[in-house]
């Protein structure tokens, strides 16, 4: 097994924090990986599968278990069965924005506003990640996985990976398990060929976002510079000389609640309709059928109501920290928790538990942390 010399989990996390593991192994192929995984599960070892570490949010005790790498790489062009489209099949190690540069370069479209979002392509399925109304769903068709104990390796369609809001089966989620607990080797994309030229941007978030008006036509890589330009000025790239980027992106989810909920909330505070999840097929068993047929019952959707927003309205500002923490706000965006230099974890998990309290106090909600939390309770 390629094992190598473990370094601590705040070299890995772009959140800086993780103590140091008992083990850790680089699996540069996937051969090297499934051989790590079946020989970590055979052996009851606690396996956390780290990517990018841009997701994940890891207490400073070491970690008993063991750390698999996943460094794979490589694209593979294919035919789509669908005329006009392509398929890319990706290794799990891939990095994401090389991806998005690659399908631009290429002229494929439908990941392009997704431009800049740090980490691996085996780990996008796993919170469904997006921005600006881009969502891998939206251009999913496969993942190849390998299930928890088990020794085949499957290929599952994107149908039946319960991809919804930041969330699908396999996201260990803070006060939840994954639903299926699985390892991802390579994504397969079905991207639509709509070459280098201008046409029209899908999308109000985008084009609100990138300052175009309705019609406006722009092309792939001007979409893709612009989203790199405006994360940038967010603190949502990398950047090793920008302390507001060592962070996992937005802590805090953006709240579902249910819509008489949201009505209790100041009318400015900004929100978005979550279309119900509804069964459209009523079925009436002949027995019981009596010729009525009763009224589609219309359900109030639920409301998906905006962090940033209620964190900043309970009088925590851009840059807030608490007196002698090196965890703090970021400056530019009031949704990442950042590390401010060597801050711990449990810095940074008191300024969550802060954060959740005003919140909590002022709007009657609590707040969710989106990353994967190893080692750490909020
Ligand atoms: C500055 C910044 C900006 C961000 N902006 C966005 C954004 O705009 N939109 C968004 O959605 N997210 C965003 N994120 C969050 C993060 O980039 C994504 O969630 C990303 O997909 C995580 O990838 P990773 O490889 O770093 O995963 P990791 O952090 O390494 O892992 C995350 C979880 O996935 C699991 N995992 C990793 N690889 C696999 C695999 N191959 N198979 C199964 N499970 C696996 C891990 O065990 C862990 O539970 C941002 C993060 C940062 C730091």
């Amino acid at each position: 097994m390629p094992d190598v010399e473990p370094i601590s989990l705040a070299q890995l996390t772009t959140l800086r924090t993780g103590g140091l593991p008992a083990r850790m192994i680089d699996a540069h192929t996937t051969e090297e990986l499934i051989g790590a995984l079946r020989e970590g599960w055979g052996q009851g070892d606690e396996l956390l599968v780290v990517g990018g570490g841009s997701n994940l949010f890891v207490g400073d005790d070491p970690f008993e278990g063991t750390v698999v790498r996943v460094l794979t790489r490589g694209i593979e062009r294919m035919p789509s069965p669908r005329p006009g489209y392509a398929r890319l099949r990706v290794q799990a190690g891939h990095d994401w924005d090389e991806l998005v540069a690659y399908a631009v370069a290429e002229g494929l479209g439908g990941i392009e506003a997704m431009s800049g979002i740090p980490g691996t392509v085996g780990a996008a399925p796993v919170q469904n990640i997006g921005a600006y109304g881009q969502e891998i769903v939206q251009t999913l068709a496969a993942v190849e996985l390998i299930d928890e104990g088990a020794d085949e390796v499957l290929t599952v369609p994107a149908s039946e990976l319960g991809l919804g809001f930041r969330t699908s089966v396999f996201k260990h989620h803070y006060g939840s398990v994954a639903a299926r607990p699985a390892v991802i080797l390579s994504v397969t994309f079905e991207l639509p060929e709509v070459g280098h030229g201008d046409r029209p941007v899908a999308g109000d978030q985008l084009r609100t976002a990138l300052g175009l008006q309705p019609g406006a036509e722009v092309s792939l890589a001007w979409v893709r510079e612009h989203v790199l330009e405006t994360r940038r000025r967010k603190g949502m790239v990398l950047d090793a000389d920008d302390p507001d980027t060592y962070s996992a992106g937005s802590f805090f989810q953006n709240a579902i609640v249910s819509a008489s909920f949201a009505r209790t909330l100041p009318p400015e505070c900004p929100r978005w309709p979550v279309t119900p999840d509804l069964d459209p097929v009523l079925v009436i068993p002949l027995a019981s059928y009596d010729g009525y047929v009763p009224a589609a019952v219309s359900e109030e959707s639920d409301v998906k109501v905006s962090a940033a927003w209620l964190i900043e309205h309970s009088g925590l500002r851009k840059g807030f920290k608490l007196p002698r923490s090196r965890a703090a706000l970021s400056s530019k965006h009031a949704l990442a928790l950042t590390n401010r230099g060597s801050g711990s974890a449990e810095e940074l998990a008191q300024l969550a538990r802060f954060i959740q309290g005003r919140v909590q106090s002022e709007f009657g909600l609590v707040l969710q942390p989106e990353p994967v939390l190893v080692g750490v309770e909020l």
